[in-house]
C-alpha cells in the first residue's frame, strides 16, 4: 500500500477539484469497509484517497413529498435505525439491517454498497426495486442515473469514483397503494453474506396489482430483475396465491445461480429462491392491505 495522501474535503466542489488534480490516481472513500481490503490485497493502489465523508450535508436523511434523499456519506445503521422510514420503505430499512455487523453498519455507507457493484449486495438489492436514482457530480457537470443501470458487471461500476463522486441517493414515494419487502437467507443472521437475498415491489389499484418489481442476489453480474415473474404479478389480485407461486417458479427459472462452495450448489440456491420470493412477494403484498 503506498497511499502519500489522505484528503478530506469539506465540499463537492472540493472533492471535484482534489480528484482533477490528482488525474484518476485518487480514490474516493467512505466507510473503507470495500475499499480497504481492496488495498490490502493489492487489487488497487491510488496514490491518495479522498474521504468524502466530512463534505457538509453530506449524512443526512431527507424526506420531501416527492420521496426520500439519502446523503451520499449516509449508513447502513442511520437508514437501519430510522423507523420512519420504515413505514415506507422497509425493504431499504431490512437490507440496510441485514449488512456485516453493527461495527460495519455503523461506517458503511449505502453509497459504497451501490459503487461496489456486488451482485448480491444487500442495500443495492433494495435500491434497485424501489427504483432508486443516484446524483452525481463530475467535472462535466451533475446528471442522474438509476442505480440499476450503474452496473457493468461483478465487481464493475461505470461510477469512475477516481473522477467523480455521488452526492445523494433518491428513492421515489410511491404515489398509490404499494408495499415493499425484503428478505435474505444466510448460515446467520450477522456477519455473513447472504445465499441468496430478493427484494418486492407491489403498486396496486382497484385490487389489482399495476407495477411489480422484483430484485434477486447474487443470481447474475449484477442485482437482477426477473422480467417474466414481474409479468406474472401484473394484472393479479394481490392475495392470488397461484399467481404468487407461478412468480416464484419463474424468478427462480430466471434466475442464475452459480454453485459455490460458500453459498451452496446452484440447485440448492434456485429451491431457496423460490420459498424467498414467495415469502417477500408475499410480505409485500401484506403491506398493501395496511
Ligand atoms: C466484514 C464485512 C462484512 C460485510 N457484510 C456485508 C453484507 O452482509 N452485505 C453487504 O451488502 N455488504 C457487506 N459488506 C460490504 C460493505 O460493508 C458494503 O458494501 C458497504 O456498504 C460499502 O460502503 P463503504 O462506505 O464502506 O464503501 P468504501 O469501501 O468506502 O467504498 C467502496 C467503493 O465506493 C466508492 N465510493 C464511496 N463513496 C463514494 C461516492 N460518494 N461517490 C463515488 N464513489 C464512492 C469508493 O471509491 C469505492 O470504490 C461487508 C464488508 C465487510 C468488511
Amino acid at each position: 500500500m503506498c497511499i502519500e495522501q489522505y484528503l478530506v474535503p469539506a465540499s463537492v466542489a472540493e472533492c471535484l477539484f482534489l480528484l482533477n488534480r490528482f488525474e484518476g490516481q485518487a480514490m474516493l472513500i467512505a466507510g473503507g469497509t470495500d475499499l480497504m481490503p481492496k488495498l490490502a490485497q493489492k487489487k488497487i493502489a491510488p496514490t491518495a484517497l479522498i474521504d468524502v465523508t466530512r463534505i457538509e450535508d453530506f449524512c443526512g436523511l431527507t424526506e420531501t413529498d416527492t420521496g426520500l434523499m439519502i446523503g451520499a456519506g449516509a449508513t447502513h445503521a442511520q437508514v437501519a435505525q430510522d423507523e420512519t422510514l420504515a413505514q415506507t420503505w422497509p425493504a431499504l430499512t431490512r437490507a440496510c439491517a441485514s449488512i456485516g455487523s453493527p461495527q460495519i453498519r455503523n461506517v458503511a455507507t449505502l453509497t459504497g454498497n451501490i459503487v461496489t457493484a456486488m451482485p448480491g449486495a444487500d442495500a443495492a438489492v433494495a435500491l434497485v426495486v424501489l427504483d432508486a436514482k443516484v446524483e452525481i457530480a463530475s467535472p462535466d457537470g451533475k446528471r442522474s442515473a438509476a442505480v440499476e443501470d450503474l452496473y457493468a458487471g461483478v465487481g464493475q461500476s461505470k461510477i469512475r469514483s477516481s473522477h467523480e463522486i455521488i452526492t445523494a441517493i433518491k428513492v421515489p414515494r410511491p404515489r398509490m397503494k404499494h408495499g415493499n419487502a425484503y428478505g435474505r437467507i444466510s448460515p446467520r443472521n450477522s456477519f455473513c453474506f447472504p445465499i441468496v437475498n430478493a427484494a418486492a415491489a407491489l403498486t396496486c389499484e382497484n385490487n389489482k396489482i399495476i407495477s411489480a418489481r422484483l430484485a434477486l442476489g447474487p443470481v447474475a453480474d449484477r442485482p437482477f430483475r426477473p422480467q417474466k415473474a414481474e409479468a406474472v404479478l401484473k394484472g393479479a389480485a394481490p392475495d392470488d396465491l397461484k399467481a404468487i407461486d407461478a412468480a416464484a417458479i419463474l424468478a427462480s427459472q430466471e434466475a442464475n445461480p452459480r454453485s459455490s462452495c460458500l453459498r451452496g450448489c446452484a440447485d440448492y440456491r434456485r429451491e431457496l429462491l423460490k420459498v424467498l420470493v414467495k415469502q417477500v412477494v408475499r410480505d409485500a403484498s401484506a403491506r398493501l392491505a395496511r
